[in-house]
C-alpha cells in the first residue's frame, strides 16, 4: 500500500463515509489533475466525473485560474473582512450583482447586496438568519395577540431537500438518512411535495423509456400541495417567512429535475402569500444548468461591444436556473463552482431591502452578528473573478452547449438497460436511476448499495462519480471532451451490466 494510503487509513475522517468500508481496501490518494483527468500517487489516471463532488467548472489546473491566484498571492492571501475592505472581494460582489440581474430582465426584486462566507452550508445560513430577523423586523403583528405568530418566522422547504450540515442547513433538509438522527438539535421546518415525475404518486402515466417529465399525466398536484400549504398557514393566522428551494434540479435528493414552468408556477404561490423566496443554487449555479440557445446568440454577437456596468447584457447566457424561469429570489446561495472549484468560498446575494432592515443608529444594535473568519478572502475572490471571466467567453459557451448535446445523446444508449429506470438530465448535470425493474421502477434497498457498486466498477475503468443512493451522477468539467463523455457514458454503461448482469 501506498505510505499516502496508510497514513490517510491511520489519521483521516472522511465525509458521508463508512470508514469500515473505506478502512477495508486501499484508497485512492489523488496526487494531481489537469482539465478533466486526475492522476493518483500510482500515475493511474481517472476522468473527473463529476467535477470533484460539483465544484470544479473549468476543470484542474485551468491556466486563467492558476495566475489569478499567483498573482494575488503576491500581494496578500488574506485579509479580515471585519473592519478591512480588500480590492477582489469587492470587485467579486460587484460582478456577482451583474451576473445575477441581467440587463435584459429587470425584475423585481433586484439582488444588490453580497454577503461572503465559506461553502455551500454557511451561504444557507446566512440567508436563513437574514430572512429570519427581516420577518421579525419588518411583518406586522397579528391584531389582538400580544406575542406575534411572526415573532417565530417559519421556513417551508421541498420534501428531500438538502442544504448543507450545519445546523440551520439541516433544519431545512428532509433526507431522514442524513438529518433525522439530528433532529433533537433542529427547529421545525414544514415540507411540501417536490416535483419528482418519476416517482410522482399522481403520474398517471405507465413507465417509459424517456425522461419521466416528458411523458408524465397528472394535473400539477404538485403546485396544488404547495398552493394547499400556503393556505392551510395562512388559516392559521400566518404565513411562512421564506420558501427554500434548488432551482431546475434538487441534487442531494437523487438529481430530481423540475418540469418546466414548475418554479414559476410556486414562486408566485409564494410571493402572491407574502413569503421570501431562498433559491440554492450552490450546484446549479454557474451554468450547470446549461444555456439557453437563442441567450447564446444574443451573448456571441454582445461580446465584443465591451457593455460595462450597468449595461451588463454580455451575461444573458442564464449562468443561473431561477433565470430560466424568469424567477427572481430574495436571497441567492452560491458557492461550490463560485471559484471554478479551486478554495472555498460562498456568497450570499441579497436585495436592499433586506440590507436596509439592518441599518441603523449603532447603539440600536441592528448590525448582522454573523460572519467567519475567512468571509471575504482575496486568494477566493481573485479565483472566482477569473471563473466568472472563463464563464463568459465564447469558448466556454460553446463547450458547455456541446456537452449538453453530447452527453444528452450518449446518455439515450443506457435507455437500452433494464436496470436503468429513469435518465435526467438538467443542462450540464445528468442522473441515471437504477432499478430493479423498470417496468415497475422497482427500487434497490440501499443496503444492496446498487449506486456504489456500479461506481465502484466505473472506478476500476477510470471513471470517477459518486452516487446519490441509487442514482448514478454526471457533471463533467466544462472542458470535457467529446471523448472523454463517451468515455464516461461507456464506462457506466459496463459497470452496470457488469453489477446486474443482462
Ligand atoms: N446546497 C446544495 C444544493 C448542495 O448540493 C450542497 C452540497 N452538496 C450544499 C448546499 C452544501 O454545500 P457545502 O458542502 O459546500 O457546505
Amino acid at each position: 500500500m501506498h505510505p499516502l494510503a496508510k497514513l490517510d487509513r491511520q489519521y483521516v475522517w472522511h465525509p458521508f463515509t463508512q470508514m469500515r468500508d473505506w478502512l477495508a481496501r486501499e484508497p485512492i490518494v489523488i496526487a494531481e489533475g489537469k482539465g478533466a483527468v486526475l492522476r493518483d500517487v500510482h500515475g493511474r489516471e481517472y476522468l473527473d466525473a463529476n467535477s470533484s463532488i460539483w465544484t470544479s467548472l473549468h476543470g484542474h489546473n485551468h491556466p486563467k485560474i492558476n495566475s489569478a491566484i499567483q498573482r494575488q498571492l503576491k500581494k496578500i492571501a488574506h485579509s479580515s473582512a471585519l473592519g478591512l475592505a480588500n480590492e477582489p472581494a469587492s470587485l467579486l460582489a460587484q460582478k456577482l450583482v451583474e451576473a445575477t440581474n441581467p440587463q435584459s430582465a429587470i425584475r423585481n426584486p433586484q439582488l444588490k447586496r453580497v454577503f461572503f462566507s465559506d461553502d455551500g452550508s454557511t451561504a444557507l445560513e446566512v440567508a436563513l438568519k437574514l430572512a429570519y430577523e427581516f420577518t421579525r423586523r419588518t411583518r406586522g403583528r397579528m391584531p389582538g395577540r400580544a406575542s406575534s405568530r411572526t415573532a417565530q418566522p417559519k421556513f417551508l422547504s421541498l420534501e428531500g431537500a438538502y442544504h448543507g450540515d450545519t445546523v440551520g442547513a439541516v433544519a431545512l433538509g428532509h433526507i431522514d438518512l442524513f438529518h433525522k438522527a439530528y433532529s433533537g438539535l433542529l427547529f421545525k421546518t414544514d415540507k411540501v411535495m417536490s416535483p419528482f415525475c418519476y416517482r410522482c404518486p399522481f403520474n398517471r402515466a405507465r413507465p417509459e423509456r424517456a425522461d419521466a417529465r416528458e411523458y408524465r399525466k397528472c394535473n400539477w398536484e404538485c403546485v396544488g400541495k404547495v398552493e394547499q400549504k400556503f393556505s392551510a398557514r395562512k388559516k392559521n393566522g400566518d404565513s411562512y417567512a421564506a420558501f427554500v428551494f434548488e432551482p431546475a434540479m434538487q441534487g442531494a435528493a437523487g438529481m430530481i429535475p423540475q418540469p418546466e414552468t414548475w418554479l414559476k408556477k410556486v414562486s408566485e404561490i409564494a410571493r402572491t402569500n407574502g413569503a421570501l423566496l431562498i433559491a440554492d443554487e450552490v450546484m446549479t449555479g454557474f451554468g450547470r444548468t446549461g444555456i439557453v440557445a437563442a441567450d447564446v446568440r444574443r451573448l456571441i454577437s454582445k461580446k465584443k461591444e465591451k457593455l460595462e456596468p450597468p449595461h451588463v447584457g454580455c451575461y444573458d447566457g442564464n449562468l443561473f436556473a431561477c433565470q430560466k424561469e424568469n424567477v427572481q429570489p430574495d436571497f441567492l446561495c452560491l458557492a461550490k463552482g463560485l471559484t471554478g472549484g479551486y478554495l472555498p468560498m460562498a456568497a450570499t446575494l441579497t436585495t436592499q431591502k433586506v440590507f436596509d432592515a439592518f441599518l441603523g443608529e449603532y447603539h440600536a444594535f441592528k448590525a448582522f452578528f454573523h460572519g467567519h473568519s475567512y468571509t471575504g478572502n482575496q486568494l477566493g475572490a481573485a479565483a472566482a473573478l477569473a471563473s466568472l471571466e472563463i464563464l463568459r467567453s465564447e469558448k466556454s459557451i460553446r463547450a458547455r452547449q456541446k456537452i449538453e448535446t453530447v452527453l444528452r445523446d450518449e446518455l439515450k444508449q443506457l435507455w437500452q438497460l433494464p436496470n436503468v429506470g429513469d435518465i435526467r438530465q438538467a443542462g450540464l448535470i445528468a442522473g441515471v436511476e437504477l432499478v430493479k425493474n423498470w417496468r415497475t421502477r422497482e427500487p434497490f434497498a440501499l443496503r444492496e448499495r446498487a449506486g456504489i457498486r456500479v461506481c465502484e466498477a466505473m472506478a476500476r475503468r477510470g471513471v470517477l462519480t459518486r452516487p446519490v443512493g441509487n442514482v448514478i451522477v454526471l457533471m463533467p468539467p466544462y472542458c470535457t471532451t467529446r471523448a472523454q463523455l463517451s468515455k464516461i457514458i461507456a464506462a457506466m454503461r459496463e459497470s452496470i451490466l457488469e453489477t446486474f448482469g443482462k
